[in-house]
């Protein structure tokens, strides 16, 4: 079965089209003009997604090699992210489904994340029922149960802010550009992880929370700065490197507790920040240290992406789950499937 998938959740517009299990195209125009702001602006974002969404669909059925009339179904994201995102996407997904008069199959871009496993090529083999999966982007921080295709549970999750977030924030106390993460990610690599400490948040059982290292590290940035102006240019790399220390081990610290407590060893990440090289280092090492099988995705299915949500159409469509025409966006819109119009 051919299915188009569509995402336009936040400020990526992206589609790809999915054969079976394995994705034969995957487009995606990444919206520039955000950076200068230093964030995405919810309007901007959806005047991009109106602009992008016909070449970008276009492109990934030419890239595929396949005539539109060969759709079996479409695939959209209904939520969670940007309203005004989502309804670019969504209106789009309809009008095209009627037109081709194939149905249509509503995504919870959350679960997708996770789902991006199944993907053919997105590991050497998927991970198992039930898994852990660390779920780390930039609106969300959890881990999450995943007892079956769609049936997930939340263990933990962050009380403030995701990790996504912590790195864009601090990044962007360092002068660098937005999205942050994966910059960090680049400089951490030449940089001495050992240079900075900073104080790890206590909070309970498999909760995180990331406000309280944000703020450490913009008071020790302050403190350097008024004693050497020039402190984050000359240290840029080992503040990047010791802050990316910081972020990983308090992700794997509660994933461990909760592998251990649950006793399963089938951890997967998902998520833009599994992206990150020393998170995928530590879940790799964990393989050999604590005997788990780990599942880290490709690169391309991490941050947002159309595949993710073309695999979990195609999941849907084998289980005759299609949604009617008069369906709607919602921005909230849980992993476990409850949603907020
Ligand atoms: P959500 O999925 O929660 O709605 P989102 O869709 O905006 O949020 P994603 O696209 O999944 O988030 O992830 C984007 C986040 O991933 C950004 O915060 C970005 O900085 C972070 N990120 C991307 N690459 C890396 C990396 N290599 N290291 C750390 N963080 C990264
Ligand atoms: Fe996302």
């Amino acid at each position: 079965t051919i299915i188009l998938g569509i995402e336009s959740s936040c400020d990526d517009t992206s589609a790809a089209i999915i054969k079976g299990n394995a994705i034969l195209s995957n487009v995606a125009a990444t919206q520039a003009i955000h950076v200068e702001y230093g964030g995405v602006v919810p309007e901007l974002a959806s005047r991009a997604h109106q602009q992008n969404i016909v070449p970008v669909v276009h492109q990934a059925l030419s890239k595929a090699n396949i005539q539109q009339n060969t759709i079996s179904a479409i695939g959209f994201t209904r939520g969670p992210g940007l309203l005004g995102s989502l309804l670019v996407g969504t209106s789009f997904a309809k009008s095209l489904a009627m037109s081709l008069d194939v149905p249509l199959i509503e995504v919870n871009h959350l679960q997708a994340h996770i789902l991006c496993h199944f993907i053919e090529d997105a590991n050497p083999k998927p991970p198992a029922f039930p898994f852990l999966c660390l779920t780390v982007s930039g609106g969300h921080t959890m881990i999450v149960l995943v007892k079956d295709y769609f049936d997930m549970e939340i263990i933990g999750k962050t009380m403030d802010d995701a990790a996504g977030e912590a790195f864009d924030k601090i990044g962007k106390m360092l002068h660098l550009d937005y999205p942050a993460g994966a910059i960090i990610d680049k400089l951490a690599k030449i940089g001495n992880e050992n240079a900075f400490t900073f104080n790890k948040p206590k909070v309970d059982d498999y909760q995180y929370s990331f406000s309280g290292i944000k703020t450490s590290v913009l008071y020790f940035l302050q403190k350097e700065v008024k004693k050497n102006p020039d402190f984050i240019k000359e240290n840029l790399e080992d503040i990047c490197a010791s802050v990316q220390k910081c972020l990983v081990e308090i992700l794997m610290n509660k994933l461990e507790k909760a592998a251990k407590d649950l006793n399963i060893n089938e951890i997967a990440i998902a998520g833009g920040v599994s992206a990150n090289s020393g998170l995928r280092t530590a879940m790799k090492e964990n393989e050999e240290k604590l005997g788990w099988k780990t599942y880290i995705p490709k690169f391309e299915y991490t941050t947002d992406n159309a595949a993710m949500i073309a695999m979990v159409a195609q999941l849907k469509f084998e289980r005759g789950e299609f949604a009617p025409l008069n369906i709607s966006a919602t921005a909230r819109y849980d992993i476990e499937g409850n949603f907020f119009e």
